[in-house]
């Protein structure tokens, strides 16, 4: 079993799960049982191209552990995802249903695809055929998928479409980050960076540190990185760099965030927004900020980039953006970054996702006001237990946030026993 699971991803996991099973003292013979997925689901995807021809293409869903309730995660589309990857993924996703007091188990799944080759027919035609194989696996009550990197509300209506045809019924709440009008809800769009700004102003306010004049950077600028930019200059701060996969730019007299989604929404990337305010994308994560907000993929901070690191918080917008060994370096800087971790930061996500699924089953439909509001809640318990949790266990802010979610996971586990 273990073998299957490789990669560099998934070693991650593993070795925040051991740090986090040392720390609470879990047996031996009970550690594999919490961290190895309960099944993995591996399929082809052929479908009809453009030109003619047919491609068949990798895709995976991987259910980490269905003892809470549902599996609960997004998809992704991206050239490199593999097994491993997408198993992380589904690992972290439980520690973070589990630390937001959600009824789900972690889950992930992705297509190996660079999305931004296809044309929006071929897109179609992928979307449904993933959905189509992964039918037999998912369900309402078994297994809830959601947005992830290269997938957006399109893709989870055809998702949700799909689904329906073949049950006969329209079934809302086989999918969540559905556009509002067909079963979605209103602020899931934005609840990831906005729960990141969020939070964000949360350690501002332990640090003493006014937002109104601070400087803030984000890596990434797909639906988390946007929308953080907009939480964080909505109350003062300056972005002062922002990148994406095309381009990186940092200018310290600041940017204007309207300018910046106007020009992605225009043409699609932050590329050509400006020429005199261009970076090299690793040197800007390394720039002086109070907030640094990765918003993008997993391990851009490493062991060096950690050393070099010059921001007063770590907010982690993205899965996974901080190795284990920049961990161990932020841990032995005695000039104190303050870290959010992930599974708290981005949380806001899989939060609105959980109003979605319940809203989508009572058939019942909240303002954006109610849902804004139960998510500032929601995320204020889990910082507040957080931060206690760090305080009394003398631990790193990533350690508690694990430690609440592996020990709810294993007391769900311990008081059902071995089947769920
Ligand atoms: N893909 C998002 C995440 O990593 C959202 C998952 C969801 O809403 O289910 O948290």
């Amino acid at each position: 079993m273990k073998f299957l699971y490789s990669g560099p991803v998934f070693e991650m996991a593993r070795q925040q799960f051991d740090v986090i099973a040392d720390h609470l003292g879990i047996a031996e013979d009970e550690r594999d049982r919490l961290l190895l997925p309960k099944r993995a689901i591996v399929v082809s995807c052929p479908i009809h191209m453009d030109d003619g021809r047919t491609r068949v293409f990798a895709g995976y869903r991987v259910q980490h552990h269905l003892t809470l309730g549902p599996a609960k995660g997004g998809t992704r589309f991206a050239a490199n995802v593999d097994i491993g990857e997408i198993a992380a993924l589904a690992v972290w996703m439980s520690w973070k249903c589990a630390l937001a007091e959600l009824p789900y188990g972690g889950a992930k799944g992705g297509v190996t695809v660079d999305p931004r080759t296809l044309s929006v027919r071929e897109l179609e035609n992928l979307s449904r055929r993933y959905m189509q194989e992964m039918i037999p696996f998912v369900g309402p009550r078994v297994d809830v998928m959601a947005p992830d990197m290269g997938t957006n509300e399109q893709v989870m209506a055809w998702f949700m479409d799909t689904y329906s045809m073949y049950q006969g019924v329209t079934v809302p709440e086989i999918v969540t980050g559905k556009p509002v009008g067909t079963g979605g809800t209103l602020g899931r769009r934005e609840a990831t960076g906005h729960g990141v700004a969020f939070l964000a102003f949360r350690a501002m306010e332990a640090l003493a540190i006014d937002p109104v004049g601070a400087t803030a950077i984000v890596q990434g600028f797909g639906n988390v990185g946007m929308h953080a930019v907009l939480g964080l200059a909505a109350r003062g701060v300056k972005i002062v760099g922002v990148s994406d996969h095309t381009a990186a730019y940092w200018d310290p007299k600041g940017i204007v965030a309207r300018d910046l989604v106007n020009h992605v929404t225009r043409v699609g990337a932050l590329s050509g927004f400006s020429t005199e305010a261009a970076i090299d994308a690793q040197t800007l994560l390394e720039q002086p900020c109070d907030v640094l907000a990765p918003c993008a993929v997993e391990r851009v901070i490493d062991a060096d980039v950690a050393r070099r690191l010059r921001c007063r918080i770590l907010a982690e917008g993205a899965n996974g953006p901080t190795t284990p060994e920049a961990d161990k370096v932020l841990a032995e800087r005695n000039d104190g970054v303050f870290v959010i971790p992930d599974i708290l930061c981005n949380a806001g996500g899989v939060i609105v996702s959980y109003f979605e699924w319940v809203q989508d089953l009572q058939q019942y439909f909240w303002s954006r006001d109610e849902v804004m509001d139960r998510l500032e809640r929601a995320l204020d318990r889990s910082w507040t237990m957080v931060i206690a949790r760090a305080k009394r266990d003398g631990v790193a802010n990533r350690t508690a946030a694990m430690a609440i979610g592996v020990e709810r996971v294993m007391k769900a586990k311990q008081a059902r026993g071995l089947f769920p």
